[in-house]
């Protein structure tokens, strides 16, 4: 028998840390993204594409200084917990103390309430609780902790579908730039693209989302799909669309695909699209 000792957190240091999180997200935007659009200034030929540049940086910059949230739409709150499975949570249940972090963070930092309680009755809950918990069990006594404030511009232009393997990297390719052209403005560009491809519908879905987390612009480590996020990231650039949809080369500021093994008769695709107001922190217990 396994008679290594469990670790203990307690709920309370998880609730401290989500608390924490939930502001200095909402008022801190990520910063290796504000150095993207910096980047991009330089190649961006749309006069209106770079004034819109020019206030997202301005729009970060402030935000940060004045200590208020960067955006309006302060997002629902999506968590990833990665539990090692030598880690034992004591003082209350783990989801909990994630919504109860939520809860002081939202309310603490003068965040606006953005969910409601059911999607048919539709009673602001004021306090952005619920979060959307997902969770996966690793190895080790650690607890670490994502947290992302997900607005919903972007979230509505995130999409998933069936396509047939015929279809190929081409045609995945195709689907990625007809749908980030049809978004128009709609996301908030330059967007960041989550794109899972294989496993199963939903497994394409939660890869999109979790591709979100990856550091930004760091390509995935499998040179074959690196290269697939490169040309994606080039073929969305010359839609046209630029920033917040005024027309412009910066449409995009990176693209995060995840491969999972899928069905020899399917090739699933998901999309989750993320905006500007990129605001992500993650945190290890
Ligand atoms: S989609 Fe993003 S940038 Fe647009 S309003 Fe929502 S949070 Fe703000």
């Amino acid at each position: 028998m396994d008679r290594r000792a469990m670790r203990t957190i307690d709920a309370s240091e998880v609730t401290a840390r989500i608390r924490e999180m939930s502001i200095e997200s909402n008022y801190h935007v990520d910063p290796a993204y504000v150095r993207k659009v910096e980047e991009a200034k330089a190649g961006e030929t749309s006069s209106l594409g770079l004034m819109v540049l020019d206030q997202i940086t301005e729009n970060a910059a402030l935000a940060s200084a004045e200590r208020v949230p960067y955006c309006q739409d302060t997002g629902v709150s999506i968590v990833f917990a990665e539990v090692g499975q030598d880690v034992r949570i004591e003082g209350g249940l783990l989801e909990d103390a994630i919504n109860e972090g939520v809860r002081q963070g939202y309310r603490d930092g003068f965040l606006r309430g953005s969910v409601v309680n059911d999607p048919l009755r539709r009673v602001n809950t004021k306090d952005n609780t619920p979060a959307v918990i997902h969770y996966r069990v690793v190895e080790g006594d650690r607890l670490k902790l994502y947290f992302a404030a997900k607005g919903t511009g972007a979230e509505n232009m995130s999409m998933a579908r069936m396509l047939k393997p015929s279809d190929g990297r081409e045609g995945v390719i195709q689907t990625i730039v007809d749908h980030v052209f049809n978004s128009g403005g709609n996301p908030c560009p330059p967007v960041l693209l989550g794109i899972g491809l294989g496993g199963s519908i939903e497994k394409a879905a939660l890869q999109a989302k979790w591709a979100l987390f990856r550091e930004l612009g760091a390509p995935n480590p499998d040179p074959l799909v690196a290269e697939l996020e490169r040309d994606i990231l080039e073929a969305v650039n010359q839609t046209g669309v630029g920033p917040m949809g005024m027309g412009g080369d910066t449409t995009c500021i990176a693209v995060h695909v995840e491969t999972y093994a899928c069905h020899i008769g399917a090739l699933p695709i998901c999309v989750n699209v993320e905006c500007h107001a990129h605001r992500h922190a993650e945190v290890v217990l």
